[in-house]
């Protein structure tokens, strides 16, 4: 091909593919439309159904097919409003009290939308020096706010999930394959699912995993703990990793930290806290008393997506000696050879398995920076007496019956019938809550026992959703014990 034509090629192509980098006029026509579609949701949002239960949820999606023809924003706006914030659980609702809610702080998607827009490198400090130390502000603070050493490292993520891979890979990273059946990890009944995930993703399969027993309060036994980790060293087994939780997700407690951490610091396990669902309460001076030990973890995992009220998308693994959170993630490349920092930064990409990465420090810095952190604390603190005031009004009621006082912000309950199985009449409770809507409740199973959950955690939720949490589940309860 000649030089001139290859020119007229690329002019033809130019004029095309230009279309993709928009002007002005039209960035601002469909900036503006998007905005008045967030700020329609917005103000609709404290009458639209927490959960919405529908037939073939979404499924419009589907008769749109991706193509090589444009399609107006108003029809993808259409589309998004009916198939994609419709159906299923509305997580930016304050009426979400299932599960461990998460948040949608605006500034936070202000600041992903200046990350996206300026699409600056975070992952490597020599490319984007202000992105990286925009991340290591944010995890140095964590550090402090939990009482880690300067020696800390850590590094944002895209969840809790993640961030428990992160943390468990790294306190694999010095054993040998030979010993990986010979490993035990100690952990209960109450661990989140994600840790046992993690454990088969991170090549931990043939370890022993063994359930520590919990007490009344679904809290782990460290008197059991030390016993069980006796008994499998005198088996020639390899005592290796305890993963304890602040915050558990089905009940809202705390495991009694200080005791597990010296029990590790004697058998020397690695001790990993998962505190996706507490670690922020840490904001709130009472709970700092009860989170006492917290900062004696090997590593431990938070979640700015729930605690710190973001949307989704950011977690957070933070690692005592963070030169270990190095040795097991960082890498090298020929190609990035102009890029090694040195002291200059901690480079994110050394302290995780991505390289190129969502720039979600801005998502975190801009709403705690431009809000500070009092609202924040008060709103934490706001959860912990929402979940104690439902607890000591539903336990009035006649019929139900509660789990231990909230440690955290999650209150467990049961209505136990005057007649029939309990559990079956809770999963009736349960499923006519969720198909009401108006509020979003969800349930768990405690030794057998189905038992119905509420955790106030979005920053939305306030005392009147609580409020008409009990009504609905009172009303409910009611209905079914008569029909
Ligand atoms: C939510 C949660 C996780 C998982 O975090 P994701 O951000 O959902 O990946 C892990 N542990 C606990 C205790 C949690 O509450």
């Amino acid at each position: 091909m000649s030089v001139e034509a290859i020119e007229e090629k690329l002019r033809s192509l130019e004029s095309e593919s230009g279309r993709l980098d928009l002007d002005a006029g039209r960035r601002r026509e469909i900036t503006d439309q998007v905005i008045s579609y967030a700020e329609r949701f917005l103000s609709a949002l404290p009458t639209m159904p927490t959960y919405n239960h529908v037939l073939k949820p979404g499924s419009g999606i589907e008769e749109h097919r991706i193509g090589d023809e444009p399609e107006s924003l108003a029809v993808l706006l259409k589309l998004f409003a009916d198939h994609v914030d419709a159906p299923g659980l509305n997580p930016a609702s304050g009426g979400h009290m299932g599960f461990i809610p998460g948040g949608g702080l605006y500034p936070s998607a202000l600041g992903d939308y200046l990350a996206a827009v300026t699409n600056r490198f975070s992952g490597l400090f020599r490319a984007g020096p202000g992105a990286v130390r925009l991340e290591n502000l944010l995890v140095d603070w964590m550090k402090e706010l939990l009482g880690y050493p300067e020696s800390a490292a850590g590094t944002l993520t895209s969840g809790g999930s993640v961030a428990n891979l992160a943390a468990i890979v790294t306190a694999r990273d010095p054993l040998s394959s030979k010993d990986y059946h010979r490993a035990v990890v100690y952990t209960s009944s109450q661990a989140h699912e994600s840790v046992f995930r993690a454990l088969r993703v991170a090549g931990m399969s043939e370890a022993t995993v063994r359930h520590v027993a919990v007490d009344r309060q679904c809290k782990m036994e460290p008197g059991d703990l030390d016993r069980q980790i006796e008994r499998d060293r005198a088996d020639d087994l390899l005592p290796w990793l305890l993963v304890a939780s602040a915050g558990t997700t089905n009940t809202g407690v705390i495991d009694p930290l200080e005791s597990l951490a010296q029990i590790a610091a004697r058998h020397k396990l690695w001790f990993h806290i998962d505190a996706a669902y507490g670690g922020f309460f840490m904001l709130v001076e009472e709970s700092r008393r009860a989170l006492r030990g917290i900062a004696d973890a090997d590593s431990i995992v938070l979640d700015p997506h729930k605690g710190l009220f973001l949307p989704y998308g950011c977690g957070c693994v933070i690692v005592r000696q963070g030169q270990k959170l190095y040795d097991a993630h960082h890498g090298t490349a020929d190609y990035l050879k102009d890029f090694e920092t040195g002291a200059a930064g901690r480079s994110p990409s050394d302290y995780s398995m991505e390289l190129s990465r969502h720039f979600r420090s801005v998502r975190m810095w801009l709403p705690l920076k431009l809000l500070g952190l009092a609202p924040f604390r008060a709103a934490l603190e706001e959860k912990l007496y929402l979940a104690r005031w439902f607890w000591e009004r539903i336990v009035e009621v006649d019929g139900f019956e509660c789990l231990g006082y909230p440690e955290l912000s999650v209150a467990t309950y049961r209505y136990v019938p005057a007649s029939g199985s309990p559990n079956d009449f809770n999963r009736r409770l349960m499923d006519a809550v969720q198909k009401d809507g108006s509020i979003f409740l969800s349930s768990t199973i405690i030794d057998g026992e189905v038992y119905l959950r509420m955790c106030a955690l979005s920053f939305r939720t306030h005392l009147d959703h609580v409020r008409q949490a009990l009504d609905l589940v009172v009303t409910l309860a009611r209905k079914l014990e008569q029909a």
